[in-house]
């Protein structure tokens, strides 16, 4: 039994508004979005950073981030858009399962800095 709270996503043990899945990967709605459209993109095996990942691990989930990325330009019609993702709690990792953020972004008073 695991209790990490992405491992339960990729399960389906907990509920998430999943826009993306393969055999490698899952992209779901952030549950607390900084900004509309707000989306997370994590490998379905539990690594918890980026330290942790392969070369084909790396390679399986950034050729994802192109369609994650436009999928969102197309549904939000941004005006521009974060990739980010953090690793280690100092740099501001709260679920240590490793994911990337997608976060777009509309004009200077959308809320994230
Ligand atoms: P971090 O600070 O670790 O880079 O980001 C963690 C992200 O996971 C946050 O944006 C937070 O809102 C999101 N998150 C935490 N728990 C859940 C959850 O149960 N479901 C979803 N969809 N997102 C979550
Ligand atoms: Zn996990």
């Amino acid at each position: 039994m695991t209790s990490c709270i992405f491992c339960k996503i990729v399960e389906g043990e907990i509920p998430s508004e999943k826009i993306y899945e393969d055999d490698h990967v899952v992209a779901f709605m952030d549950v607390t979005p900084v900004t509309k459209g707000h989306v997370l993109l994590i490998p379905k095996t539990h690594r918890e950073n980026l330290y942790e990942f392969s070369e084909t691990e790396a390679a399986n989930l950034f050729a994802v981030a192109p369609k994650i990325a436009n999928t969102l330009k197309e549904t939000f019609t941004p005006a521009g858009m974060n990739i980010l993702q953090n690793n280690g709690a100092p740099a501001g990792q709260a679920v240590f399962h490793f994911h990337m953020h997608f976060i777009p972004r509309y004009d200077e008073t959308d809320g994230f800095s």
